[in-house]
């Protein structure tokens, strides 16, 4: 584990030996109850990285208790205050930490006043998941430091690093003790529900697949929390024959590859028109083929290895379900080299609708190309699924383009473009794919609650 990162001049050893593998509960770095951890996979190689603390109930209790303590004194901080640190997703929600704002009205009747204001909704569990460990966290611990909510995070068991990296320089910019706390744990059920159950907690807010969503939000029921749900996806990419097919095959590679196809966010139907589906096919296939595969450390590597053993397993057989359907490999399949979860970048065409694929989460490097011939039919096709985060549409026909957007049901619409993923924009799901936005001026809305102050004015 001592690879350099090319041209950066890092040592892999040394970031992961600088990070505390201890809970962060209180402004303090603790051991979990018993000394237990648990191992922390390198992805690329199969073998241990390191070990982290493993959180019991009872630890998940403390960093809940801390937070609850901490909760009066952070909500009375200036919104300055909160404001004062940085990097995309903390740099978007200090601008909105000074932005929240109130109303003053007269009533209808002209007999009274009404004062709007917005209080921090209390304290927060936030529960994130492993694809994008980092930007995930910040997602949440963003707009609950801007609207004065304490927290204690829970990020997932096989990528709890950054996290904990995160609460040291959470520390190090004065962040007060209790405000935010960081829980790593193996047993996240048998840890979280306890919190969720308490009544301490006033929100929940969970970014993961639909199956732990929907078992959350049946917890939160109990105690009326806030909920805000960011879930899985089965995002439709739709290219119509007037689109620009090199910019469509563009923006499918970012749209599928944008970390090895494991995003929410990612294409997992592609849907051409029969007319230029071969076309975009062998284009698509060809810069696929050229992606070089590898550890994300080595000089030159495109696509690293999926998450474990269990995610790589999922790809192989989807993919094979596909193939015995008769789906055609235009380039991947089969077994990438190296001992790690690699799979190799692949483009199958021909992909029946009803494939396995169509209907679940591929998270790998897959492109699943199938044809269409008419806009009802492919935005039929698009809207059946229970997901419905986000589309992408290729055409350059605007009426088109502002038809099938309205019509698509997801939150989100990328048009000619593969990422739609912005700390500026609203980010969020319809039907199985969550409630609630995170982002953009609304994302900080869900740590704020309204509350209407009435004045008789006779
Ligand atoms: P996951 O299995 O749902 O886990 C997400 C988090 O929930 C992890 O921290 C996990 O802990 C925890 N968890 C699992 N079961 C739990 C339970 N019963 N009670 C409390 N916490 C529990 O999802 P994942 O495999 O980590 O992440 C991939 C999924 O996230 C995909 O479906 C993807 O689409 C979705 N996602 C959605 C968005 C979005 O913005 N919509 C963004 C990124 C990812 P462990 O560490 O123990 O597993």
């Amino acid at each position: 584990m001592t690879a350099a990162y090319p041209g950066l001049n890092i040592d892999e050893a040394k970031i992961v030996d600088a990070v505390e593998k201890r809970l962060y509960v209180d402004g303090r770095w603790v051991d979990a109850s018993g000394g237990r951890t648990f191992d922390v996979l390198d992805p690329s190689t199969g073998e241990k990285l390191c070990s982290v603390a493993d959180a019991s109930p009872e630890d998940g209790r403390a960093g809940l208790d801390a937070a609850v303590a901490a909760q009066p004194a952070f909500a009375k901080t200036s919104p300055r205050e909160r404001a004062d640190m940085a990097a995309e997703f903390f740099r978007h929600f200090a601008g909105e930490a000074v932005r929240i704002d109130g109303g003053y009205q007269t009533a209808p009747a002209g007999n009274a006043r009404f004062l709007i204001a917005k209080q921090p909704v209390g304290p927060s569990l936030l529960i994130t998941p492993w694809n994008f460990p980092m930007a995930m966290g910040t997602r949440k611990l963003g707009p609950a430091i801007a609207a004065g909510c304490t927290s204690v995070i829970k990020p997932a068991h096989q990528t709890p690093l950054s996290m904990l990296a995160l609460m040291g320089i959470l520390a190090e910019a004065g962040v007060p003790a209790g405000a935010v706390n960081c829980i790593t744990a193996m047993d996240a059920s048998g840890v979280m529900e306890p919190l969720i159950r308490s009544g301490l907690a006033r929100k929940l807010s969970f970014t993961g697949s639909t199956r732990v969503g929907r078992i959350l939000l049946e917890q939160c029921a109990e105690k009326v929390l806030r909920t805000s749900l960011e879930l899985g996806g089965n995002a439709p990419f739709i290219v119509f024959e007037d689109a620009d097919l090199d910019e469509a095959v563009d923006g499918a590679i970012a749209a599928k590859m944008r970390n090895m196809g494991e995003a929410c966010t990612a294409a997992n139907r592609i849907f051409v028109h029969s007319s230029t589906i071969d076309e975009f096919g062998r284009r698509l296939a060809a810069k696929m083929a050229k992606l070089t595969v590898g550890r994300g450390t080595e000089p030159g590597v495109n696509v690293g290895p999926l998450i474990d053993e269990a995610g790589l397993e999922k790809v192989r057989s989807l993919v094979a379900d596909a193939v015995d359907r008769g789906a055609t490999v235009l380039t991947g399949g089969g077994v990438a080299a190296g001992n790690g979860y690699f799979y190799p970048p692949t483009v199958l065409t021909g992909v029946p609708r009803d494939a396995a694929m169509a209907d679940q989460e591929i998270f790998g490097p897959v492109a699943p190309l199938t044809p269409f011939d008419t806009e009802d039919e492919v935005v039929a096709a698009a809207n059946d699924t229970e997901y419905g985060l986000v589309a992408y549409v290729f055409t350059n026909d605007l009426r088109r383009a502002l038809r099938v957007a309205e019509s698509i049901e997801t939150g989100m619409v990328g048009l000619n473009q593969g990422i739609v993923s912005n700390p500026a924009a609203p980010f969020g799901g319809v039907k199985q794919s969550g409630l609630g936005r995170e982002g953009g001026t609304v994302g900080v809305d869900e740590f704020l609650e309204t509350k209407y102050i009435g004045i008789a004015m006779p």
